[in-house]
């Protein structure tokens, strides 16, 4: 294994056998991390979520309902300890999921039950729901959650407290694609006014006083943002507060996998950081280092 050691991906490898949105198997999603010349991959399937009411209509049109979603997250997990063995003289393979915050009131309970019964070695922490309504599904939705906030400003407020809350709660060693309020936020004003901006230092406090990792996430290029996630005034205000960055191609097809991460290395040179911060097995634990981005 020659890998650059900063060519890590702590989120991705979503794959079709467990997730609805997803296009390859998950035998060629890590078999594609081999190609693409990672030194470690982080597999993060999604978290079920647990009520029919959260469904995707792509789940519902596929027959699929909420034990579908659970039965196939016990399988992913049960699976990858036999894959981390398979992969291990080509890759690090970790075992990971991206947790939900819904059903709200008990999200944070399910989500730890998940990390100890199934012994998974980290999560990442995401917000993909604003007080129970999707923000990076149907823009209808999104329209939804700006009426039920008060325009775009407030749900934007909002969806960084959310984040902040989750991360304290569940102290999540990655926290991924913090400004995901961009995706369809963007079309309907900015979302870096001062408020906003306000809200997201805080969060970032939250992240820094838990340790989390800050996700560079290329799917926002592939998405036409322009930028990963985050935007660089977030990245040069998380460096300059001594918070860790990492890597994440939110893989869910082969195409995807290691899609942007040299680009994302670039960017980060220019926002000023020269370090990444990776996880790597120690024994039984996962252990952060801080390797350098320039080899
Ligand atoms: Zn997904
Ligand atoms: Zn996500």
């Amino acid at each position: 294994m020659s890998a650059p050691r900063w060519k890590v991906s702590l989120h991705g490898g979503h794959s079709q056998e467990y997730c609805d949105h997803a296009y390859s198997p998950l035998q060629e999603m890590l078999e594609a991390a081999v190609r693409a010349g990672y030194h470690t991959f982080g597999v993060t399937e999604h978290a079920p979520r647990v009520e029919a009411r959260f469904l995707y209509p792509n789940e519902v049109a596929l027959g699929w309902d909420v034990s579908t979603l659970v039965t196939r997250f016990d399988e992913y997990a049960r699976r990858l300890p036999a894959l981390v063995t398979a992969f291990a003289d080509r890759i690090h393979l970790l075992r990971g999921f991206e947790i939900e915050v819904v059903p709200a009131a008990s999200y944070v309970q399910l989500m730890e039950e998940y990390r100890t019964r199934y012994r998974f070695e980290y999560i990442v922490g995401s917000v993909h729901y604003v007080d129970e309504i999707s923000i990076d599904g149907e823009l209808q939705e999104f329209e939804r959650a700006m009426e039920a906030c008060g325009g775009l400003e407030a749900l934007a407020v909002r969806y960084y407290q959310t984040v902040a809350q989750m991360v304290l709660a569940l102290k999540p060693e990655v926290v991924a694609h913090l400004d995901l309020i961009r995706l369809h936020g963007h079309r309907f004003g900015a979302v870096d006014t001062p408020a906003i901006r306000r809200a997201a230092e805080e969060t970032l406090e939250a992240i820094r006083a838990t340790g989390g990792i800050l996700e560079v996430n290329t799917a926002g290029y592939r998405k036409g943002l322009g930028e990963p996630y985050p935007a660089s005034w977030l990245v040069q205000i998380a460096n300059r507060m001594g918070i860790g960055f990492c890597f994440g191609d939110d893989s869910h097809r082969v195409e995807h996998v290691g899609f942007g991460i040299e680009q994302a290395r670039q960017y980060l040179l220019a926002n000023g950081v020269r370090s990444v911060t990776v996880l790597a097995r120690e024994g039984t634990d996962l252990v952060r280092q801080t390797v350098p981005l320039e080899d």
